[in-house]
């Protein structure tokens, strides 16, 4: 009987395929599949390694001192015997010769095969043997960084899902390449940065699936129900078909609504809707324009600073990224956002540049995003210097996160003018730019009008403004069932800035700009509350910008405005419900 467990669904669609399990600890080595005939030339990368790492073992054997304790030259043993076991040799060899997996990632899916059964010993010592393994493994890792990668990039014949403890969100971009179906974790939650990347990468992927990662065994066939949050492990063939059809018929659904690209998203009483994407790489601009964006409304600048060791990008480096994205988006705006680092996005898989940063108890609370920036002014203006410069070459807005305080915000516009007069003074004109805040704090949205004073636009991000109000990490999935963008509180916080932010113009010069960038943006059942409460700009992956144009297309804001006002009274649950039905029918 197949077994079946659910999770939190993070990203739609149908995936089947063989479970790779992977420890969050071996995410970050590459992940390729090398080309087929190539199979050979990677066993001998891997023999290579081997070779080397015999070498180094041998020479700290034959160094150790005379009066180094015995049981160092016994450890030393240990390893040698263990880099020669089969175990690791030839079944290694085998994940790349039936696999065509690279032998990085072969070694670290053997090394998981092997720590599991570590993990069912009943001998204590035994056990403990894991964490020599471990380290051999560890050596032939780096002495494979030294040898020259094979390139690959076909697929290998059957499709493949990665199941996994965790991902972090720096690990998940690198899949961005596509070696995988679907994804599975046993931790995160919905609007989890993890879950967040899986979602702009278009690919079925549950969280929150508790025991998966125990459950599931390396190579076992699952089906990954990314619409319901449900994982299908060892399914009968009939259930597989069954599946195999709603994929098909999720594609064809999909292709249907490619023909809405060049549509404009008008409501039917005539309401233009900007409906822009948001993005984490440059890169990303093509799935934007293939869906039709009339502009960027969020780029999450802190990927590119991930994965990075100390070796964070300079000011020509960023420069040319966000050159990159003006240029591509061809004179549509283009919204930037200075990094976000902090909470469940370190710089790098947790060991940030900055030491035990981020071992501080509630990171979410903690030095995050603008406070980030703050805290390092110099690094701070090398982003903004790049973003000043990119400018001169299309529409370029800066937006800011997690404002808070007016001392934030002063400080933010001195930074601004200083990197201005830097550029000036070595030559170099900056580009005009508008500047943004993001509201995302509960705080902000009381004292909006601050920010509307000071900020050509605003723009609302309801991931955070959702864990901030109730008080719920959005990344934990023991309180998942809590993270509701539905809850009263938010609704009348969304509400309140987005009115306030049309009012503005009767008091500014000019209007202010208020868009939704968080996952609320994309989801068509919330199009209409969101057009209902006055919004006419939302920025969600590029994924989904079809799928909301689709509602667009179909509302009436004359007549949802009221609606989304009677939703906003109702305080209990039944009566929520009954509300949002209406708006709904
Ligand atoms: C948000 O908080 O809604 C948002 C868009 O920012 P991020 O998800 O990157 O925190
Ligand atoms: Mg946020």
């Amino acid at each position: 009987m197949a077994l079946q467990m659910f999770g939190i669904p993070v990203s739609r669609g149908v995936a089947v395929g063989r479970a790779v399990l992977m420890s969050s600890a071996r995410l970050d080595v590459a992940h390729y599949f090398v080309d087929p005939g190539q199979e050979e030339q990677e066993v001998n990368r891997l023999r290579s390694a081997r070779a080397a790492v015999r070498d180094e073992l041998q020479t700290l054997q034959t160094e150790l001192p005379s009066d180094a304790p015995p049981e160092l030259a016994a450890f030393i043993d240990v390893h040698k015997m263990l880099l020669d076991d089969p175990h690791i040799g030839r079944e290694t060899a085998n994940w790349i010769r039936r696999r065509r997996y690279n032998a990085e990632w072969a070694l670290t899916a053997q090394l998981d095969v092997i720590a599991r059964s570590f993990d069912e010993m009943d001998d204590s010592y035994l056990r403990e043997r894991k964490a020599d393994v471990e380290q051999v493994v560890e050596r032939l890792l780096r002495a494979l960084r030294g040898t020259q990668a094979i390139d690959g990039g076909a697929h290998g014949d059957e499709d493949l899902v990665l199941v996994a403890h965790d991902i972090a969100p720096a690990d998940m971009m690198q899949f961005k390449q596509g070696v995988f179906r679907g994804f599975v974790t046993d931790i995160g939650g919905k609007t989890s940065h993890t879950a967040i990347v899986a979602r702009s990468l278009d690919i079925p992927a549950v969280v929150g699936a508790r025991e998966a990662s125990r459950l599931i065994r390396q190579d076992d066939w699952v089906i990954i129900d990314g619409d319901n949050g449900l994982l299908i492990v060892d399914p009968s063939p009939a259930i597989v078909d069954d599946y195999r059809v709603r994929k098909q018929e999720s594609e064809l659904a999909r292709q249907r609504l490619q023909r809405l690209r060049n549509t404009p998203a008008r409501t039917l009483d005539g309401q233009s809707i900007e409906l822009l994407a948001n993005i984490e790489l440059p890169d990303d601009c093509e799935a934007a324009l293939r869906g039709g964006a009339s502009g960027i409304g969020l780029f999450r600048t802190e990927f590119l600073f991930m994965n990075r060791g100390r070796d964070l990008p300079g000011e020509d480096e960023q420069f040319e990224a966000y050159r990159r994205v003006v240029q591509t988006m061809g004179g549509r705006p283009v919204t930037i956002r200075t990094i976000d680092i902090g909470a469940d996005k370190p710089l790098d898989d947790g060991a940030d540049y900055r030491d035990g940063e981020f071992t501080h108890l509630n990171p979410a609370l903690g030095l995050r995003a603008i406070r980030y920036s703050l805290s390092d002014p110099a690094m701070f203006r090398v982003q903004l210097r790049a973003l000043l410069r990119a400018a001169g070459f299309g529409r370029l807005r800066i937006l800011v996160p997690m404002l808070a305080h007016a001392r934030e915000l002063h400080q933010t516009f001195a930074q601004l003018e200083l990197a201005r007069s830097e550029l000036r003074a070595a030559g170099i004109e900056p580009g005009a730019v508008e500047v943004g805040a993001m509201i995302e704090v509960p705080g902000a949205v009381l004292m909006l009008p601050l920010f509307l004073r000071h900020f050509d636009f605003i723009s609302i991000g309801t991931n955070d403004l959702v864990q901030y109000t109730l008080a719920i990490d959005r990344a934990d999935e023991s309180v998942a069932e809590l993270y509701d963008p539905l809850h009263p509180a938010v609704l009348q916080l969304l509400a309140q800035a987005i009115a306030q932010s049309h009012a503005a113009h009767s008091w500014k010069d000019r209007p202010v700009h208020v868009s939704v960038c968080g996952e609320m943006a994309g989801d068509p059942q919330l199009t209409r509350l969101l057009l209902g409460l006055g919004l006419r700009s939302f920025s969600m992956h590029p994924a989904q910008l079809l799928a909301v144009k689709k509602e667009v297309l179909r509302a009436d804001c004359s007549r949802l405005a009221p609606l989304a006002q009677a939703v906003l009274g109702q305080f209990e649950p039944e009566d929520q419900a009954r509300a949002l039905a209406a708006l709904a029918a």
